[in-house]
C-alpha cells in the first residue's frame, strides 16, 4: 500500500504546555498519518519548504517566539495557492493589527457571529451564533464558565482581499478573518483558546469544523439551528417546510400520550418501497430530530441528490416519536413508559431490571405490549407501509445496533457506506469522559434479540434493514447540531443509496 503523504503542516513553537500538543494530538486523530509538525523556533521555513503541503496551520504558543516564525514564508506560500489557517496573535502582529483578549467573568458566554456565508462557514447562515472561547486547561468548560476567554482582532479594514467572516458577541471585533493572498489565502482563527472538544463543551465543540470546511472535508448537508425548539415549535417548522416544498406532505398520525398529535412527513409515491426514519423515541435524545428535518429539506429540494434516484423510494419521516419526552427531557413518554421497550415483539421476554417494575423505571416496558399510543402509531405505520429499511436514531455513544433478523448483508453494506462518508470529518469526545475519536460508525453490534424495540418489531414484520443508530447527544444546547445534523443526513443517504442498489428494488 502506498504511504499517504503528510499534507497538513502544523507550524508551532516548542513551548512546554498544553496547547500545541493538544492541537497536534487532535489533528492526528482527525487526519491520521496526514499531519506533519515543524517547530519554527528550530527550523526556518521558506515558501519552497512549505510548498508541498495542502494546508499550513500556524500557532504561536509563546509570544516571545513570534520573531522566529517566518511569516513572510507563510504569506508567500499562500500567494502561490496555499491554504493557511493562522492563529490570531501572529496574524495580527504581522499585519499591524491589535490583538484583543477578553476575559469574561460571568453571565456572557463568548460567541462568534457568522457574518459571511462561504466555504469556510459552510453549515451556518449569516447571523448564526456559535460559542467560541477557551476555559481553564483540561477542564470541562461547563464547570468554569465564570472564567472564559476569547481572542479577537481589532481594527481590521475590509477590502476586496480582506473580509471578516465572524465577529465577537462581546465587542464586535473580528474573530475569523479571510485574507486572499495571490492564488491562496490566510484564514485567521484562534485555535489556541478553545480547548479540546469535550463532550458537552460549548466553546470548543466546533473547533475543527472551520478547518475541515477549508480543507473541503467538513460540513456537507449539516445546518445550524439557532435554538432547541419545543415540540409545538418543531411541528411548526415541519409545516413551514411542507409549505415550501409541495412534494413534502405533513401527516397527522393521531394523538400521543399527552394528547397532542404526532406528525410525520411523507415524500414520494406510497406504492414504492418505504424507508422509515425516526428519532427521539427516547425523548431526551433530541438532536437527531433536526437531522431528519434537514433530510426532508435535502430530499425535497433535490430529489436527485448525489445522483440518487430517490423517486424510486417512498420516505416516511417521524423526527420526534415521543413528543412529551422531547419537551420534558425524559427517556419515557407522559405515562412513564420507555416506548422502545413497549413494542409488540417478544415483549414478555424482556428481562425485568427492577423487582417491581413501575412507571419511570429506566426501561419500564408498560403494562402490556403496545400499551402506548406512540407505539401503536409507529406499529401502524410499519403495518401500512412494510418499510424495507427502518432507521431509529438514538443518542448514547457511536454505533449501529443490528436487527435480530433481516438482510444482514444489506446492513453491512450500509455500515460500510456510512463509514466511508464519515471518515476524517468530525472530532468529538465519547460521552462519559471517554477518549477523543472521529465521529464514525465503526462499531456494529452482533445480532441479538428479538426484543420489544422498534427495529426488532419492524424486522419481524419484514424490514430487510431495520437498525438503531447511536450518536452522541443529550446536550444542553444546540452547539453541536451542525455535526449531528450532517451525520444524520449522511447516514440516511447511505441507507438510501444501498437500498437503491440492493436486491430489494429488483425483487
Ligand atoms: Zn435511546
Amino acid at each position: 500500500m502506498a504511504r499517504k503523504r503528510k499534507d497538513i503542516l502544523i507550524l508551532a513553537d516548542s513551548t512546554p504546555g498544553h496547547a500545541r500538543s493538544r492541537l497536534a494530538a487532535d489533528l492526528d486523530i482527525l487526519y491520521p498519518d496526514r499531519v506533519a509538525k515543524i517547530d519554527f523556533t528550530a527550523t526556518r521555513t521558506t515558501a519552497a519548504s512549505l510548498a508541498p503541503y495542502a494546508c499550513v496551520i500556524t500557532e504561536v504558543g509563546n509570544g516571545a517566539n513570534l520573531p522566529r516564525l517566518n511569516y513572510r514564508s507563510v504569506t508567500a506560500y499562500a500567494r502561490q495557492g496555499g491554504q493557511v489557517m493562522s492563529c490570531l496573535f501572529e496574524y495580527a502582529e504581522n499585519r499591524g493589527l491589535r490583538l484583543s483578549k477578553t476575559h469574561v467573568l460571568d453571565r456572557v458566554r463568548p460567541a462568534m457571529q457568522i457574518d459571511v456565508e462561504c466555504d469556510v462557514t459552510r453549515g451556518f447562515a449569516a447571523g448564526d451564533r456559535v460559542w467560541w472561547f477557551g476555559c481553564i486547561e483540561n477542564t470541562a468548560d461547563t464547570r468554569y464558565e465564570n472564567q472564559m476567554h476569547q481572542r479577537q482582532v481589532m481594527g481590521v479594514r475590509e477590502s476586496d482581499r480582506v473580509r471578516i467572516l465572524a465577529t465577537s458577541n462581546l465587542n464586535h471585533a473580528a474573530v475569523m478573518i479571510e485574507e486572499k493572498v495571490g492564488k491562496g489565502r490566510i484564514v485567521a482563527l484562534d485555535m489556541l483558546s478553545p480547548g479540546r472538544p469535550y463532550f458537552n463543551s460549548h466553546g470548543a465543540t466546533n473547533k475543527y469544523l472551520f478547518l475541515a470546511n477549508m480543507l473541503g472535508s467538513g460540513v456537507r448537508h449539516g445546518k445550524h439551528y439557532r435554538k432547541r425548539l419545543s415540540y409545538d415549535e418543531f411541528v411548526d417548522a415541519m409545516a413551514d417546510l411542507a409549505r415550501a416544498y409541495p412534494d413534502l406532505t405533513l401527516q397527522n398520525e393521531g394523538p400521543c400520550s399527552d394528547g397532542r398529535d404526532m406528525w410525520s412527513f411523507s415524500l414520494g409515491d406510497e406504492a414504492k418501497p418505504t424507508l422509515y426514519v425516526g428519532a427521539s423515541i427516547h425523548g431526551w435524545e433530541w438532536e437527531n430530530s433536526y437531522g431528519i428535518l434537514r433530510l426532508a429539506e435535502v430530499l425535497a429540494e433535490k430529489p436527485d441528490v448525489e445522483g440518487l434516484d430517490t423517486s424510486r423510494l417512498h420516505f416516511k419521516l417521524m423526527p420526534i416519536q415521543n413528543p412529551w419526552g422531547h419537551d420534558h427531557f425524559t427517556r419515557q413518554n407522559a405515562r412513564g413508559v420507555d416506548l422502545n421497550r413497549n413494542f409488540d415483539c417478544a415483549w414478555e421476554d424482556l428481562p425485568q431490571v427492577q423487582d417491581v417494575a413501575t412507571p419511570w423505571d429506566y426501561n419500564y416496558q408498560g403494562a402490556r405490549p403496545a400499551s402506548e399510543r406512540e407505539t401503536r402509531i409507529i406499529q401502524g405505520i410499519v403495518e401500512r407501509h412494510r418499510p424495507v429499511c427502518v432507521i431509529d436514531f438514538h443518542t448514547a455513544d457511536y454505533g449501529l445496533v443490528r436487527p435480530y433478523r433481516g438482510d444482514q448483508a444489506l446492513v453491512d453494506a450500509i455500515q460500510a457506506n456510512v463509514k466511508a462518508r464519515l471518515k476524517d470529518r468530525f472530532l468529538c469526545q465519547r460521552p462519559s469522559s471517554g477518549p477523543f475519536q472521529q465521529v464514525n460508525m465503526d462499531y456494529i453490534s452482533k445480532p441479538a434479540g428479538p426484543r420489544p424495540y422498534l427495529i426488532d418489531y419492524a424486522a419481524r414484520e419484514g424490514a430487510a434493514a431495520a437498525f438503531v443508530i447511536e450518536m452522541s447527544g443529550n446536550r444542553d444546547d444546540v452547539h453541536a447540531l451542525v455535526m449531528n445534523v450532517d451525520t444524520v443526513v449522511e447516514i440516511c443517504l447511505a441507507a438510501t443509496q444501498e437500498c437503491l442498489v440492493g436486491a430489494i428494488m429488483n425483487s
